[in-house]
């Protein structure tokens, strides 16, 4: 059963097979660590992980490779305005390195609450400078950029494709645009490097064969993956935002110094939307994960609530939303930690499942299976087997929970010392109608070598 996987490139659903053997490349873009993840970006964390997950589950190693962008990453996407990291650096009173690492710390949390796999390789842009500078010189020597007064620019018209993988009309672009292009000779054109401002001391910049100055945001992902992966390898994935501006860019940079298109799958996650608004992290009111603890909620009911949607269409947050999300995963939950100790897995079952989720990772789908089974009447080991199965892609932790302890109400306490007592004093019919009467209020008791136990028939709720 192979994986069909939509590709952004060729904008169709292709076989998936991987480039060369059974390990496939998979690269990530990563977090701009200039404040914390909003619940927005986390989305594309999650389905990034569940697209690692299904091809691990399909038998494939994955050779995941993910960056942190901790400079180069302008306030505007369009290379102009201060750097995210050095604002960050005034807002908050720190070096903006101290930034980086707090914020990068802040999103391992983020992963690990959410039962992300981290990546195998995490790379950051600023310890990956002399890659950088190499890649830009290959693109200059073979003739792809220019120079202005402020850096080392692309000059995306000598490519006569640029902008394929986000269909761009260039020349609509150009003639519909009242932007101060600065220097720029094409409005797509983006900066490889640029230089320190002459009348201000940077806190990130370094020697170059160009002068001093730091690495434009595009050109760390096409140095770094190829660094790690190779200049050709099997899946590249973002955010949507990605298919118009940084992708191209990467992809570009990637034909003019390595000829090939940098992936084979390009794959994007759509928005996560407040209000059918986009969630932007530079609007300053965005929801973090830390928002839906303090609000009492489970970090995973945010993941269960992402699996409820196909990563290609836009979803909408909603407490409500969130809320039911919650529900599900404890009834869940609860359902596994009642059958017990698991069994065989169900073929048929693991078919079905598998099927849904290598149909392009349709996990709403995946998730109907697992409602099915979970109502079956298949024998609980059974289910519960076949189910955990299900969890290493689900990646919900449904095996792991464990109800709290039980309070068993004085009055029954007292029943049962009374029982004790009864069978003391060999007054047996007297202890089982005791036993009868805790019996009938819901709660069993079971004589072990060290003394009674008392235990509910009800499954305690769930806190
Ligand atoms: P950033 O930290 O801004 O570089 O973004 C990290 C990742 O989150 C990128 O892959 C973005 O495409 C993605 N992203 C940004 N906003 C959203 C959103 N509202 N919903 C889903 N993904 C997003
Ligand atoms: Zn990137």
């Amino acid at each position: 059963m192979t994986m069909h996987l939509f590709d952004t490139y060729t904008r169709t659903i292709r076989n998936f097979e991987p480039l060369q053997g059974s390990e496939v490349g998979l690269y990530t873009c990563g977090p701009t660590v200039y404040d914390y993840a909003h619940i927005g970006n986390l989305r594309t964390y999650i389905f990034e992980d569940l697209l690692r997950r299904t091809l691990e589950f399909n038998g494939y190693s994955v050779k995941h490779v993910m960056n942190v962008t901790d400079v180069g990453h302008l306030v505007s996407d369009a290379d102009t305005g201060e750097d995210k990291m050095e604002k960050g650096s005034r807002r908050m009173g720190k070096s903006a390195w101290e930034i980086a690492d707090f914020y990068t710390q802040a999103f391992i949390g983020d992963l690990k609450r959410l039962n992300i796999k981290e990546p195998v390789i995490w790379c950051k842009a600023t310890e990956h400078i002399p890659e950088q500078i190499a890649l830009i010189r290959c693109i200059e020597e073979k003739g792809y950029t220019y120079r202005t007064s402020d850096g080392i620019y692309f000059d995306t018209s000598k490519l006569p494709d640029y902008g394929y993988l986000g269909r761009l009309d260039i020349d609509g672009l150009q003639a519909g645009t009242r932007i101060d292009m600065g220097e720029k000779l094409h409005l797509t054109d983006f900066a490889l490097w640029k230089f320190s401002p002459p009348d201000q001391q940077r806190q990130m910049e370094w020697g170059s064969p160009w002068g001093k100055g730091f690495p434009g945001w595009h050109i760390e992902c096409s140095a770094m993956s190829e660094k790690y992966l190779g200049p050709y390898f099997d899946i590249h994935c973002g955010g949507e935002d990605h298919i118009t501006v940084h992708h191209p860019n990467e992809i570009a940079q990637a034909q003019a110094c390595f000829g090939t298109r940098l992936a084979n799958f390009w794959m994007h996650g759509y928005f996560l939307q407040l209000d059918d608004a986009r969630m932007a992290k530079s609007s300053g009111d965005f929801l973090r994960l830390q928002v839906l603890v303090d609000r009492g909620y489970d970090p995973l009911a945010y993941r269960f609530f992402d699996l409820s949607a196909i990563y290609r269409v836009k979803l909408n947050f909603s407490w409500e939303g969130l809320d039911s999300a919650a529900k599900s995963l404890d009834r869940l939950r609860l359902m596994v930690y009642s059958w017990g100790e698991p069994g065989n897995i169900d073929e048929n079952f693991a078919i079905q499942f598998k099927e849904q989720i290598n149909d392009d990772l349709n996990f709403p789908k995946a998730l109907a299976v697992t409602w099915e089974l979970a109502r079956s009447s298949l024998p609980d080991g059974v289910k519960k087997a076949t189910i955990l199965m299900f969890d290493q892609v689900l990646g919900l932790k449904l095996g792991e929970w464990q109800p709290i302890e039980e309070i068993i109400p004085a009055g029954i306490q007292e029943l049962a010392a009374n029982r004790q007592q009864m069978r003391r004093e060999k007054r047996w019919s007297e202890a089982d109608s005791i036993r009868q009467k805790m019996s009938d209020a819901g709660y069993e008791i079971e004589d072990t070598p060290q003394g009674p136990k008392i235990k509910s028939r009800k499954l305690p709720a769930i806190t």
